[in-house]
């Protein structure tokens, strides 16, 4: 939670306190009483305010209302906060029951935020219990306010959230996942990005010192302009040796949503490039591990190297023609994807649960994780693609382009991107993410 936000939920509640002031304590120092609305409060001040005035000046007064904030413990209860807070039993009680209304007392996250308005009471230990607040969850705060008879009221405040774009932009001297994290780029939007990648680069050989990124993506932000949620990834740059790749979201007919170059054609293939998480070769080995042998006549596969346990993915849709032991394959996966073209998938530590001969999988689903067995010196995927019986070299495998827009769909698209073109050139490339996140 930011300051910001944090000073924003302190204000509230000594807002709420302040009512609660004008009601128990009218006139103590802490609040002006409201303009008098009745002739009965023209009354000339009570004798007693005579004799009490000291001739010198009076000593101030602690204010008798705090404010105390507090997180929940593990395997703490609400009611028990309270009571460290420094409210009585039966108060905290019955404010929680209040707050059941609007939240499950017994699913709450350990380190939750709760703050209780008390008030000293003289010659009482406990304090009297005032307002309770808490924020279960990012989108709103819920607060318990005790009223004149001692009930207790609950009110919820849903937190205003706001979309709004960002640009965020590096280059790459080190490793993308490493560049971009520096630019404050979410997790989950990196994610998505190395996803759309996938089907076109090659994210253990391709990547070079040198290279640029450019992402363009919502993130929903609250009052204070704390990011809540990232959004849609809109827009994504690679530049690779020199070339930019650019794609762009675009929704089609019946509101579905696919990424589409400049020039309209999806980037969706019938195989991906790399059938590997791709976030995890840009972070832990990426770069500084080269990959240990190419395509040549003898090897005639790739390899990913990548830590043990790192999910392999189908590179296309298909059925599984083998998954099991092949000698010096070690655990080995060989998916059909229609008559002509296979691939194949070697020294894997284990397969994903349920996988066998026979079983359809779809593009992108986990078939299980790299491992080193059979001939192997250490952790990585061997990657074949088979056209016919033949293995030929995947990164030379051109896949056509997955539904090129055509048309009038081609001239819609080719509209919103000159759009997304000029708000993306308009919009400052932002730093200050990472600190919110
Ligand atoms: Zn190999």
């Amino acid at each position: 939670m930011s300051r910001a936000e944090d000073g924003r939920i302190r204000r509230l509640t000594l807002r709420f306190c302040a009512v609660i002031a004008f009601g128990f304590a009218a006139g103590s120092p802490v609040a002006a009483p409201p303009p008098p609305k009745s002739p009965a409060a023209y009354d000339p001040p009570p004798p007693v305010a005579k004799i009490a005035a000291p001739a010198a000046e009076p000593a101030p007064q602690p204010s008798p209302i705090s404010e105390k904030s507090l997180r929940l413990a593990s395997g703490e209860t609400l009611v028990g906060a309270l009571i460290r807070a420094g409210a009585e039993r039966q108060e905290a009680q019955d404010a929680v029951d209040a707050l059941a209304k609007s939240i499950n007392p017994r699913k709450l996250q350990t380190g939750m935020e709760i703050k209780a308005g008390l008030e000293t009471v003289p010659g009482m230990k406990a304090k009297k219990l005032l307002t309770v607040l808490v924020v279960p969850d990012a989108l709103r705060e819920v607060i318990a306010i005790r009223n004149v008879e001692g009930r207790y009221g609950v009110h919820e405040v849903a937190k205003a959230l706001t979309r709004e774009q960002v640009r965020a932009a590096g280059k790459i001297d080190d490793s993308l996942f490493m560049a971009a994290t520096r630019a404050g780029v979410p997790i989950p939007v990196l994610s998505d990005m190395i996803r759309l990648y996938s089907y076109d680069v090659d994210f253990q050989r391709e990547i070079q010192p040198g290279d640029a990124f450019e992402l363009y993506f919502e993130r929903l932000v609250d009052g204070d302009g704390a990011t809540v949620k990232t959004g849609d990834l809109l827009f994504a740059a690679l530049t690779l040796s020199g070339t930019t790749h650019r794609l762009y979201r675009h929704a089609v007919g019946g509101g579905r949503v696919e990424y589409f170059d400049d020039k309209g054609r999806n980037v969706r293939k019938a195989l991906l490039k790399t059938p590997i998480d791709g976030a995890k070769l840009s972070s832990s080995y990426g770069m500084r591990h080269h990959p240990i042998l190419g395509f040549n006549m003898m090897h005639r596969g790739v390899d990913f190297a990548a830590p043990t346990g790192t999910p392999i993915v189908a590179a296309g849709d298909g059925t599984v023609e083998k998954a099991g032991p092949q000698d010096a394959y070690g655990n080995y996966v060989r998916i059909r994807h229609n008559k002509t073209h296979a691939t194949a998938y070697a020294h894997l530590s284990r397969f994903a649960p349920g996988l066998k001969a026979g079983k359809r999988v779809r593009q992108g689903e986990v078939i299980g994780y790299v491992g080193s067995t059979g001939r192997s010196t250490g952790p990585h995927l061997h990657y074949e693609v088979l056209i016919g019986d033949k293995k030929v070299n995947p990164l030379s495998v051109k896949s056509p382009p997955n539904d090129p827009l055509v048309g009038k769909d081609l001239a819609l698209f080719l509209r919103n991107k000159k759009d997304l073109d000029a708000k993306i050139a308009a919009a400052p490339i932002t730093t200050r993410l990472a600190a919110r996140q």
